[in-house]
């Protein structure tokens, strides 16, 4: 029996009822203004003190149900009272939230008057977050500070506001999420929902019409979510029969649609493989490069057992990313060139931090996608261990400052942790071994070979993509041989001791056996432990 269970978000797209985008969206034209006015109505001290202090309450026991109110063209609108609850619930958490944002800019208003704010803002966050820590014991995140400083920034230098005298709900106003709402706060009650093997049956509470007047103009309207296929064991695996609180959001598409969209937080089962049929250790080994994004074979006690995969990179993709890069030279070119008065320097600045947000957005999203096509790989094929190189030994490769680039320390960090955490949930190991020389030693023959511009070129060309043996005549691509090497390096790894130092050149040869179909009978699949 597993133990450890990891809670996580689905989204359900509700695709049987074609009525129910205009249903919902005229739930949220009641509900939207009431959350706003009630958020407005209620935003004090007093109440973030109470639901700040207690957590682990409800929100909505904290806000009484008369306090929840709207009046729509002149009528007053009607809420059951489950509703309201909803709604309270909304509320109180948007104040719980912002209650430590509140704490973490008293905290920074007592050391600031000692401090530039005019510095450079990782500067400022850097010895805000010291002082805090050494001199008060206070300890916030280290994005908090950052955006709370921020803030502080604009209030003290653009709007010259006096915040040592002011109070932080007075320079706040926050603002409720939109067409989002925290169904169902009291367990069932505004939201009925069942699971059966293959669908999560609903039953909503719904206005009938525009502005409801009394019980009899809200009714209970019947619904049906698919559950994906992948996610059916893992639910049936899972100890709680139920998601957690349910949250619905009404999704507006460019092209005018609206998707009402269902995010259900599971308590799943971990996946842990079935060690008898993988009895041997089944390796990914994976080359990551700059050329082609990665590179991976599997392999298992010394042997190949499938051809290369190579996870090509998509070539509009690293144009546009190339475009991005040019225009922030452009910018940064010109916020040197002119003086800080200039009167486009500002909008300069706001354009510069969108394409880098921008940027960062797509490389994120790439490194997800990199991520889940390696693990998928590896499930596929039944591998139980995942070899990768340390990227700490990374060194970007000289004058390329373009490829470079693409593979920042940001980056590296952010892949490593996404790998990490979702090998996790796939109960696979990642091992990380040096990179050194993976790409110069032939992985049948383990002599030093050569980089050629093509295979059938026997001339040394630095830059080629291609590796020739010339002491064995093999002859293959770089990355390719990348993926084998780092496999040599993982099994001399788990055979070194610590008399003897393994070296890539005597490390064993891998070689080629035969290809490997993905497994798809019913033993050969990764199978739940319950
Ligand atoms: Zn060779």
């Amino acid at each position: 029996m597993s133990k450890s269970i990891v809670a996580r978000s689905y989204a359900f797209r509700a695709r049987h009822n074609l009525m129910l985008p205009t249903v919902i969206s005229r739930l949220f034209d009641l509900v939207q203004p009431a959350t706003e006015q009630l958020l407005h109505r209620i935003w004090s001290n007093a109440y973030l003190e109470r639901l700040g202090i207690n957590p682990g309450i409800k929100a909505y026991k904290s806000i009484p149900e008369s306090e929840v109110y709207l009046v729509l063209n002149q009528q007053s609108v009607y809420f059951p009272s489950r509703m309201r609850r909803c709604i309270a619930e909304a509320v109180g958490e948007i104040i719980r939230s912002q209650y430590k944002r509140k704490l973490c800019f008293e905290a920074i208003t007592k050391v600031l008057q000692s401090i530039d704010l005019k510095q450079d803002l990782n500067t400022l966050v850097q010895q805000v977050a010291y002082t805090l820590e050494k001199f008060y014991n206070q300890k916030f995140k280290w994005n908090m500070i950052r955006q709370t400083l921020q803030l502080i920034r604009r209030w003290v230098l653009k709007y010259k506001l006096d915040i040592w005298n002011l109070e932080y709900i007075n320079l706040v106003k926050p603002k409720a999420g939109k067409n989002f709402l925290t169904y169902g706060p009291d367990d069932n009650q505004v939201l009925k929902y069942m699971k059966s093997r293959r669908y999560i049956h609903l039953e909503l509470k719904i206005p009938k019409i525009a502005v409801p007047q009394s019980p009899k103009d809200w009714i209970w309207r019947k619904e049906r979510l698919d559950i994906p296929l992948k996610l059916r064991p893992r639910i049936r695996a899972s100890k709680r029969q139920r998601p957690f609180r349910p949250h619905l959001r009404l999704l507006k598409l460019k092209n005018g649609l609206q998707v009402p969209i269902f995010q259900f937080s599971w308590p799943l089962a971990k996946v842990t493989l079935n060690y008898e049929y993988y009895s041997k250790k089944r390796v990914l080994a994976v080359d990551l490069g700059l050329v082609n994004p990665a590179t991976s074979v599997v392999c298992e006690a010394g042997l190949q057992l499938s051809t290369p995969f190579f996870l090509s990179a998509n070539q509009r993709r690293l144009h546009y990313i190339e475009r991005c890069y040019t225009q922030i030279t452009q910018l940064q070119h010109k916020l040197t060139k002119y003086p800080e008065i200039h009167t486009k320097q500002a909008k300069r600045q706001r354009e510069l931090e969108r394409i880098h947000a921008k940027l960062q957005r797509c490389r994120q999203q790439d490194v997800y996608q990199l991520v889940n096509q390696l693990l998928k790989q590896a499930t596929l094929y039944g591998c139980t261990t995942i070899a990768i190189e340390d990227l700490r030994f990374y060194t970007p490769p000289k004058g390329m400052s373009k490829l470079s680039r693409k593979l920042s320390n940001w980056i590296r960090g952010l892949f490593k942790a996404i790998l990490e955490s979702k090998a996790k949930q796939h109960g696979l190991q990642i091992i990380a071994v040096n990179p050194a020389y993976t790409s110069s030693y032939c992985p049948r023959c383990s002599k030093k070979g050569l980089k050629i511009r093509e295979p059938g070129f026997k001339w040394v060309d630095t830059k080629g993509r291609y590796f020739y043996c010339p002491h064995c005549y093999y002859c293959a691509d770089r990355d390719y041989v990348g993926a084998l090497n780092i496999y040599r390096v993982y099994r001399a790894l788990q055979r070194s001791t610590k008399k003897q130092k393994y070296t890539i050149s005597t490390a064993r040869p891998v070689f080629y056996k035969k290809m490997v179909s993905p497994p798809n009978r019913p033993g050969g699949k990764p199978h739940v432990t319950t």
